[in-house]
Protein backbone atom coordinates (compact mmCIF):
# COMPACT_ATOMS: atom_id res chain seq x y z
CA UNK A 1 0.00 0.00 0.00
CA UNK A 2 1.62 3.13 -0.69
CA UNK A 3 -0.10 6.79 0.70
CA UNK A 4 0.18 10.33 0.65
CA UNK A 5 -0.40 12.81 2.84
CA UNK A 6 -2.18 15.79 1.44
CA UNK A 7 -1.32 19.10 3.38
CA UNK A 8 -3.82 22.33 2.92
CA UNK A 9 -2.37 25.49 5.21
CA UNK A 10 -3.03 28.21 6.13
CA UNK A 11 -1.18 31.13 8.13
CA UNK A 12 -3.45 29.57 11.09
CA UNK A 13 -4.73 26.19 10.30
CA UNK A 14 -3.30 22.92 8.67
CA UNK A 15 -5.74 20.77 6.80
CA UNK A 16 -4.44 16.94 6.43
CA UNK A 17 -5.66 14.48 4.58
CA UNK A 18 -3.93 10.41 4.22
CA UNK A 19 -4.96 9.33 0.78
CA UNK A 20 -4.36 5.78 -0.31
CA UNK A 21 -3.13 5.75 -3.58
CA UNK A 22 -4.73 3.17 -5.29
CA UNK A 23 -8.34 3.31 -4.61
CA UNK A 24 -8.15 7.26 -3.45
CA UNK A 25 -9.71 6.36 -0.21
CA UNK A 26 -9.31 8.65 2.69
CA UNK A 27 -7.09 6.48 5.39
CA UNK A 28 -7.52 9.66 7.51
CA UNK A 29 -8.00 13.36 7.76
CA UNK A 30 -8.28 15.83 10.12
CA UNK A 31 -7.71 19.73 10.62
CA UNK A 32 -5.59 22.12 13.00
CA UNK A 33 -7.04 25.05 13.72
CA UNK A 34 -6.60 28.59 15.48
CA UNK A 35 -2.35 28.19 15.66
CA UNK A 36 -0.82 31.08 17.44
CA UNK A 37 -3.63 31.59 19.33
CA UNK A 38 -3.12 30.92 23.24
CA UNK A 39 -6.23 29.11 24.82
CA UNK A 40 -7.66 28.48 21.42
CA UNK A 41 -5.71 25.71 19.99
CA UNK A 42 -7.39 22.79 18.08
CA UNK A 43 -6.98 19.45 16.77
CA UNK A 44 -9.65 17.58 15.16
CA UNK A 45 -8.95 13.96 13.52
CA UNK A 46 -10.96 11.61 12.02
CA UNK A 47 -9.42 7.61 10.78
CA UNK A 48 -8.41 4.94 12.64
CA UNK A 49 -10.42 4.87 16.04
CA UNK A 50 -12.90 7.44 15.19
CA UNK A 51 -13.25 10.81 15.24
CA UNK A 52 -11.49 12.96 18.04
CA UNK A 53 -11.08 16.49 19.27
CA UNK A 54 -8.45 18.02 21.28
CA UNK A 55 -7.75 21.49 22.64
CA UNK A 56 -4.47 22.57 23.22
CA UNK A 57 -2.05 25.46 22.51
CA UNK A 58 -0.43 25.30 19.23
CA UNK A 59 1.99 27.98 19.03
CA UNK A 60 3.44 27.28 15.44
CA UNK A 61 2.99 25.36 12.37
CA UNK A 62 5.51 23.23 13.61
CA UNK A 63 3.32 22.49 17.18
CA UNK A 64 0.76 21.71 14.45
CA UNK A 65 2.35 18.66 12.59
CA UNK A 66 3.64 17.29 16.02
CA UNK A 67 -0.40 17.21 17.26
CA UNK A 68 -1.01 15.71 14.47
CA UNK A 69 1.14 12.83 14.73
CA UNK A 70 0.22 12.42 18.17
CA UNK A 71 -3.58 12.20 16.87
CA UNK A 72 -2.53 9.56 14.26
CA UNK A 73 -0.74 7.40 17.34
CA UNK A 74 -3.45 8.01 19.72
CA UNK A 75 -6.36 6.72 17.17
CA UNK A 76 -4.26 3.91 17.18
CA UNK A 77 -2.46 4.47 13.52
CA UNK A 78 0.96 5.43 13.80
CA UNK A 79 1.81 8.25 10.99
CA UNK A 80 4.66 6.14 10.14
CA UNK A 81 2.67 2.89 9.68
CA UNK A 82 0.87 4.16 6.94
CA UNK A 83 3.13 3.75 4.04
CA UNK A 84 2.70 7.48 3.30
CA UNK A 85 5.25 8.04 -0.07
CA UNK A 86 5.11 11.47 -0.09
CA UNK A 87 3.75 14.97 1.21
CA UNK A 88 1.60 17.07 -1.53
CA UNK A 89 1.58 20.79 -0.29
CA UNK A 90 -0.96 22.79 -1.58
CA UNK A 91 0.23 25.83 -2.84
CA UNK A 92 -1.78 29.10 -4.03
CA UNK A 93 0.64 31.04 -5.69
CA UNK A 94 3.89 29.73 -8.21
CA UNK A 95 4.19 32.82 -10.23
CA UNK A 96 5.39 32.56 -13.30
CA UNK A 97 8.15 30.16 -11.58
CA UNK A 98 6.14 26.99 -11.06
CA UNK A 99 4.30 25.50 -14.12
CA UNK A 100 4.05 22.23 -12.62
CA UNK A 101 4.58 19.93 -9.54
CA UNK A 102 7.78 20.41 -7.76
CA UNK A 103 9.70 18.84 -5.20
CA UNK A 104 10.36 21.11 -2.42
CA UNK A 105 14.53 21.69 -1.80
CA UNK A 106 15.20 25.13 0.25
CA UNK A 107 15.34 26.96 -2.87
CA UNK A 108 12.06 25.91 -3.86
CA UNK A 109 10.20 26.73 -0.30
CA UNK A 110 12.29 30.25 -0.09
CA UNK A 111 11.01 30.88 -3.18
CA UNK A 112 7.20 30.15 -2.31
CA UNK A 113 7.81 32.59 0.25
CA UNK A 114 9.24 35.46 -2.01
CA UNK A 115 6.01 34.90 -3.75
CA UNK A 116 3.83 35.96 -0.44
CA UNK A 117 4.00 39.56 -1.85
CA UNK A 118 1.50 38.28 -5.10
CA UNK A 119 -0.29 36.45 -2.17
CA UNK A 120 0.09 37.46 1.42
CA UNK A 121 -2.74 36.03 2.66
CA UNK A 122 -1.64 32.67 1.72
CA UNK A 123 2.22 31.74 0.94
CA UNK A 124 3.38 32.60 4.56
CA UNK A 125 1.14 30.11 5.79
CA UNK A 126 2.22 27.06 3.10
CA UNK A 127 5.89 28.10 3.69
CA UNK A 128 5.70 27.48 7.43
CA UNK A 129 4.05 24.48 6.99
CA UNK A 130 6.39 23.45 4.76
CA UNK A 131 8.91 24.54 7.13
CA UNK A 132 7.65 22.00 9.81
CA UNK A 133 6.67 19.26 7.81
CA UNK A 134 9.71 18.68 6.24
CA UNK A 135 11.26 18.96 9.79
CA UNK A 136 8.87 16.12 11.17
CA UNK A 137 9.35 13.88 7.68
CA UNK A 138 12.45 14.44 6.59
CA UNK A 139 12.49 11.59 4.95
CA UNK A 140 9.95 12.18 2.71
CA UNK A 141 9.64 13.58 -0.69
CA UNK A 142 7.42 17.09 -0.14
CA UNK A 143 5.79 17.91 -3.42
CA UNK A 144 3.78 21.38 -3.55
CA UNK A 145 1.20 21.55 -6.24
CA UNK A 146 0.70 25.05 -7.67
CA UNK A 147 -3.41 26.58 -7.80
CA UNK A 148 -1.77 28.90 -10.69
CA UNK A 149 0.66 25.92 -12.53
CA UNK A 150 -2.63 24.48 -14.82
CA UNK A 151 -2.92 27.99 -16.02
CA UNK A 152 0.83 29.04 -16.97
CA UNK A 153 -0.49 27.69 -20.70
CA UNK A 154 -2.48 31.34 -21.41
CA UNK A 155 -1.74 32.54 -24.34
CA UNK A 156 -0.04 35.74 -23.60
CA UNK A 157 -2.88 38.01 -25.40
CA UNK A 158 -5.24 36.46 -22.33
CA UNK A 159 -2.67 36.79 -18.86
CA UNK A 160 -1.71 40.28 -20.36
CA UNK A 161 -3.07 43.80 -18.57
CA UNK A 162 -2.96 46.45 -20.54
CA UNK A 163 -0.02 48.55 -19.23
CA UNK A 164 2.70 49.53 -19.30
CA UNK A 165 5.05 46.96 -20.27
CA UNK A 166 7.78 47.87 -18.17
CA UNK A 167 5.97 48.75 -15.33
CA UNK A 168 4.50 45.39 -15.63
CA UNK A 169 7.36 43.60 -15.65
CA UNK A 170 9.11 45.03 -12.76
CA UNK A 171 6.01 44.78 -10.43
CA UNK A 172 5.28 41.09 -11.96
CA UNK A 173 1.82 42.40 -13.09
CA UNK A 174 -0.48 40.02 -15.29
CA UNK A 175 -3.16 37.73 -15.11
CA UNK A 176 -1.55 34.42 -13.36
CA UNK A 177 -5.56 32.31 -12.40
CA UNK A 178 -6.31 30.30 -9.56
CA UNK A 179 -8.21 27.16 -8.42
CA UNK A 180 -6.22 25.70 -11.47
CA UNK A 181 -6.06 22.07 -9.36
CA UNK A 182 -9.96 21.75 -9.67
CA UNK A 183 -10.10 23.18 -12.79
CA UNK A 184 -8.09 20.07 -13.93
CA UNK A 185 -9.50 17.50 -12.34
CA UNK A 186 -12.84 18.30 -12.83
CA UNK A 187 -12.07 19.04 -16.76
CA UNK A 188 -10.24 15.53 -16.71
CA UNK A 189 -13.38 13.34 -14.76
CA UNK A 190 -15.62 15.50 -17.02
CA UNK A 191 -13.71 13.83 -20.26
CA UNK A 192 -13.88 10.50 -18.47
CA UNK A 193 -17.37 10.51 -17.61
CA UNK A 194 -18.33 10.83 -21.16
CA UNK A 195 -15.55 8.24 -22.47
CA UNK A 196 -14.01 11.20 -24.73
CA UNK A 197 -10.78 12.00 -25.08
CA UNK A 198 -9.51 15.34 -23.05
CA UNK A 199 -7.62 16.40 -25.86
CA UNK A 200 -10.47 16.60 -28.31
CA UNK A 201 -12.55 18.47 -25.90
CA UNK A 202 -13.65 22.45 -25.73
CA UNK A 203 -14.70 22.78 -21.79
CA UNK A 204 -15.71 25.68 -20.04
CA UNK A 205 -15.58 24.79 -16.36
CA UNK A 206 -17.78 26.94 -13.34
CA UNK A 207 -15.21 26.57 -9.86
CA UNK A 208 -18.62 28.04 -7.69
CA UNK A 209 -17.54 27.44 -4.19
CA UNK A 210 -16.97 30.80 -1.78
CA UNK A 211 -14.24 31.66 -3.52
CA UNK A 212 -15.14 31.39 -7.47
CA UNK A 213 -13.58 31.13 -10.87
CA UNK A 214 -14.45 30.09 -14.71
CA UNK A 215 -11.78 28.52 -17.08
CA UNK A 216 -11.94 27.81 -20.27
CA UNK A 217 -10.02 24.93 -21.12
CA UNK A 218 -8.78 23.36 -24.80
CA UNK A 219 -7.88 20.08 -25.26
CA UNK A 220 -7.32 19.85 -21.50
CA UNK A 221 -4.82 22.65 -21.57
CA UNK A 222 -6.04 26.03 -19.61
CA UNK A 223 -6.55 28.67 -22.58
CA UNK A 224 -8.71 31.80 -19.90
CA UNK A 225 -9.63 32.36 -16.62
CA UNK A 226 -11.53 34.70 -14.55
CA UNK A 227 -9.12 35.31 -11.96
CA UNK A 228 -5.75 37.31 -12.42
CA UNK A 229 -3.07 38.72 -10.61
CA UNK A 230 -5.17 37.61 -7.38
CA UNK A 231 -8.22 36.23 -6.66
CA UNK A 232 -9.98 39.02 -6.33
CA UNK A 233 -11.22 39.33 -10.03
CA UNK A 234 -13.38 38.28 -12.18
CA UNK A 235 -16.95 36.48 -10.79
CA UNK A 236 -19.22 37.81 -7.95
CA UNK A 237 -17.62 35.16 -4.87
CA UNK A 238 -19.08 34.66 -1.33
CA UNK A 239 -17.45 37.77 0.28
CA UNK A 240 -15.10 39.46 -2.87
CA UNK A 241 -16.59 41.74 -5.50
CA UNK A 242 -14.97 39.83 -8.42
CA UNK A 243 -14.49 42.55 -11.53
CA UNK A 244 -14.96 46.37 -10.18
CA UNK A 245 -13.69 49.31 -12.35
CA UNK A 246 -10.30 49.79 -10.68
CA UNK A 247 -11.21 53.46 -10.87
CA UNK A 248 -13.59 52.72 -7.82
CA UNK A 249 -10.41 52.29 -5.66
CA UNK A 250 -9.21 55.30 -6.81
CA UNK A 251 -12.42 56.81 -5.89
CA UNK A 252 -12.58 55.31 -2.36
CA UNK A 253 -8.90 56.22 -1.84
CA UNK A 254 -9.42 59.82 -2.67
CA UNK A 255 -12.39 60.13 0.01
CA UNK A 256 -10.16 59.08 2.60
CA UNK A 257 -10.99 55.33 2.78
CA UNK A 258 -7.58 53.40 3.69
CA UNK A 259 -5.38 51.46 1.61
CA UNK A 260 -6.42 48.41 3.98
CA UNK A 261 -10.10 49.28 4.33
CA UNK A 262 -10.45 49.18 0.45
CA UNK A 263 -8.43 45.62 0.36
CA UNK A 264 -10.53 44.75 3.39
CA UNK A 265 -14.17 45.33 2.02
CA UNK A 266 -12.92 44.33 -1.57
CA UNK A 267 -11.76 40.94 -0.29
CA UNK A 268 -13.44 40.11 2.85
CA UNK A 269 -16.73 42.43 2.93
CA UNK A 270 -17.90 42.71 -1.16
CA UNK A 271 -20.03 39.91 -3.38
CA UNK A 272 -22.51 38.36 -1.48
CA UNK A 273 -21.68 39.19 1.91
CA UNK A 274 -21.84 42.87 1.50
CA UNK A 275 -24.68 42.60 -0.65
CA UNK A 276 -26.57 40.68 1.50
CA UNK A 277 -25.34 40.21 4.96
CA UNK A 278 -24.49 36.75 4.49
CA UNK A 279 -21.75 35.26 2.12
CA UNK A 280 -23.54 31.69 2.16
CA UNK A 281 -25.34 31.32 -0.82
CA UNK A 282 -28.28 28.59 0.77
CA UNK A 283 -29.02 32.20 2.85
CA UNK A 284 -29.07 34.37 -0.04
CA UNK A 285 -31.26 31.90 -1.60
CA UNK A 286 -33.66 31.39 1.36
CA UNK A 287 -34.05 35.69 1.77
CA UNK A 288 -34.96 35.60 -1.52
CA UNK A 289 -37.71 33.14 -1.27
CA UNK A 290 -39.09 35.26 1.03
CA UNK A 291 -39.29 38.40 -1.21
CA UNK A 292 -35.58 40.13 0.23
CA UNK A 293 -34.70 42.67 -2.87
CA UNK A 294 -31.14 43.06 -1.96
CA UNK A 295 -30.89 39.17 -2.06
CA UNK A 296 -32.79 38.64 -5.15
CA UNK A 297 -30.20 41.30 -7.22
CA UNK A 298 -27.60 39.23 -5.83
CA UNK A 299 -28.61 36.93 -7.86
CA UNK A 300 -28.80 38.53 -10.61
CA UNK A 301 -25.80 40.12 -10.06
CA UNK A 302 -23.97 36.68 -9.54
CA UNK A 303 -25.78 35.28 -12.35
CA UNK A 304 -25.42 37.90 -14.88
CA UNK A 305 -21.29 38.02 -14.09
CA UNK A 306 -21.37 33.96 -14.77
CA UNK A 307 -22.84 34.54 -17.99
CA UNK A 308 -20.84 37.24 -19.17
CA UNK A 309 -17.89 34.83 -19.12
CA UNK A 310 -19.54 31.72 -20.48
CA UNK A 311 -20.48 33.51 -23.53
CA UNK A 312 -16.70 34.99 -23.39
CA UNK A 313 -15.33 31.91 -23.42
CA UNK A 314 -17.85 30.49 -26.01
CA UNK A 315 -16.06 33.44 -27.97
CA UNK A 316 -12.56 32.41 -26.90
CA UNK A 317 -12.67 28.47 -27.32
CA UNK A 318 -15.07 29.16 -30.45
CA UNK A 319 -17.62 26.99 -29.14
CA UNK A 320 -17.44 24.46 -26.35
CA UNK A 321 -18.01 20.47 -26.05
CA UNK A 322 -18.78 20.93 -22.28
CA UNK A 323 -19.99 22.91 -19.86
CA UNK A 324 -19.34 21.94 -16.29
CA UNK A 325 -20.15 22.85 -13.02
CA UNK A 326 -18.40 22.34 -9.56
CA UNK A 327 -17.59 23.34 -5.86
CA UNK A 328 -20.08 23.93 -2.97
CA UNK A 329 -22.80 26.34 -5.86
CA UNK A 330 -21.96 24.52 -8.45
CA UNK A 331 -22.30 20.92 -7.10
CA UNK A 332 -25.75 22.33 -4.76
CA UNK A 333 -27.51 25.19 -6.96
CA UNK A 334 -29.63 23.42 -9.32
CA UNK A 335 -31.63 26.86 -9.58
CA UNK A 336 -28.23 28.80 -10.16
CA UNK A 337 -27.29 26.10 -12.78
CA UNK A 338 -30.47 26.92 -14.25
CA UNK A 339 -30.27 30.48 -14.59
CA UNK A 340 -26.83 30.92 -15.62
CA UNK A 341 -27.59 28.30 -18.40
CA UNK A 342 -30.89 30.01 -19.67
CA UNK A 343 -31.06 31.55 -22.98
CA UNK A 344 -28.19 29.68 -24.24
CA UNK A 345 -30.38 27.09 -26.62
CA UNK A 346 -29.08 29.54 -29.50
CA UNK A 347 -25.72 28.13 -29.21
CA UNK A 348 -26.90 24.53 -28.82
CA UNK A 349 -26.82 24.51 -24.59
CA UNK A 350 -30.16 23.13 -23.11
CA UNK A 351 -30.29 21.99 -19.75
CA UNK A 352 -32.98 18.85 -18.98
CA UNK A 353 -34.81 20.32 -16.13
CA UNK A 354 -35.21 17.33 -13.83
CA UNK A 355 -31.53 15.83 -14.42
CA UNK A 356 -30.53 19.80 -12.93
CA UNK A 357 -32.90 19.28 -9.97
CA UNK A 358 -31.77 15.45 -9.68
CA UNK A 359 -30.51 14.63 -5.62
CA UNK A 360 -27.93 12.60 -6.92
CA UNK A 361 -24.66 12.88 -6.57
CA UNK A 362 -21.18 12.04 -8.71
CA UNK A 363 -20.34 12.99 -12.22
CA UNK A 364 -23.56 13.24 -13.74
CA UNK A 365 -24.73 14.92 -17.32
CA UNK A 366 -27.33 17.54 -16.53
CA UNK A 367 -27.78 18.51 -19.93
CA UNK A 368 -30.69 17.20 -22.69
CA UNK A 369 -29.95 14.59 -24.60
CA UNK A 370 -30.50 16.65 -27.72
CA UNK A 371 -27.95 19.30 -26.34
CA UNK A 372 -24.87 20.16 -28.60
CA UNK A 373 -23.33 21.47 -25.96
CA UNK A 374 -23.01 18.79 -22.98
CA UNK A 375 -23.55 20.30 -19.58
CA UNK A 376 -22.21 18.03 -15.94
CA UNK A 377 -22.01 18.56 -12.51
CA UNK A 378 -18.65 17.04 -11.48
CA UNK A 379 -17.71 16.92 -7.82
CA UNK A 380 -14.22 18.70 -7.24
CA UNK A 381 -11.69 16.83 -5.43
CA UNK A 382 -8.57 18.72 -5.04
CA UNK A 383 -6.81 16.65 -2.15
CA UNK A 384 -6.96 13.60 -4.47
CA UNK A 385 -5.19 15.25 -7.13
CA UNK A 386 -2.44 16.67 -5.05
CA UNK A 387 -2.07 13.15 -4.23
CA UNK A 388 -2.09 12.20 -7.69
CA UNK A 389 0.41 14.72 -8.69
CA UNK A 390 2.90 14.40 -6.00
CA UNK A 391 3.10 10.30 -6.66
CA UNK A 392 3.34 10.69 -9.98
CA UNK A 393 6.40 13.84 -9.85
CA UNK A 394 7.72 10.97 -6.82
CA UNK A 395 7.35 7.59 -9.29
CA UNK A 396 8.73 9.64 -11.89
CA UNK A 397 12.38 9.68 -10.09
P1 LIG B 1 -14.64 26.73 -0.61
O1 LIG B 1 -14.46 27.69 -1.73
O2 LIG B 1 -14.46 27.34 0.74
O3 LIG B 1 -13.93 25.40 -0.80
P2 LIG B 1 -17.08 25.32 -1.22
O4 LIG B 1 -16.73 24.92 -2.58
O5 LIG B 1 -17.26 24.25 -0.21
O6 LIG B 1 -16.16 26.43 -0.60
O7 LIG B 1 -18.43 26.16 -1.29
C1 LIG B 1 -19.01 26.67 -0.13
C2 LIG B 1 -20.27 27.42 -0.49
O8 LIG B 1 -21.13 26.58 -1.26
C3 LIG B 1 -21.09 27.80 0.73
O9 LIG B 1 -20.70 29.03 1.26
C4 LIG B 1 -22.48 27.87 0.15
O10 LIG B 1 -22.70 29.17 -0.33
C5 LIG B 1 -22.47 26.91 -1.01
N1 LIG B 1 -23.22 25.69 -0.70
C6 LIG B 1 -22.80 24.62 -0.01
N2 LIG B 1 -23.78 23.68 0.08
C7 LIG B 1 -24.86 24.21 -0.55
C8 LIG B 1 -26.19 23.75 -0.80
N3 LIG B 1 -26.62 22.57 -0.39
N4 LIG B 1 -26.99 24.58 -1.50
C9 LIG B 1 -26.56 25.76 -1.94
N5 LIG B 1 -25.34 26.25 -1.73
C10 LIG B 1 -24.49 25.48 -1.05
Amino acid sequence: MSAVLVVNSGSSSIKYQVIDEASGERIAQGLVERIGEAGAGKVIHRGGAGESETQQDIPDHSAGFAAIVEEFRAAGTPIDELGIVAVGHRVVHGGSDFIAPTLVDDAVADRILELAELAPLHNPGHFAAIVAARAVFPELPHVAVFDTAFHQTMPQRAYTYALDRELAAEHGIRRYGFHGISHQIVSRRAAAHLGRPLESLRQIVLHLGNGASMCAIDGGRSVDTSMGLTPLEGLVMGTRSGNIDAGAIFHLLRRGVSVEEVDRELNKRAGFLGMTGSNDFRDVRAAAAAGDEAAQLAIEVYVHRARHYLGAYLAVLEGADTVVFTAGLGENGPDLRALICAGFEWCGLRLDAAKNASAERGARVISADDSKITVLVVPTDEEAEIAKQAIALVASG
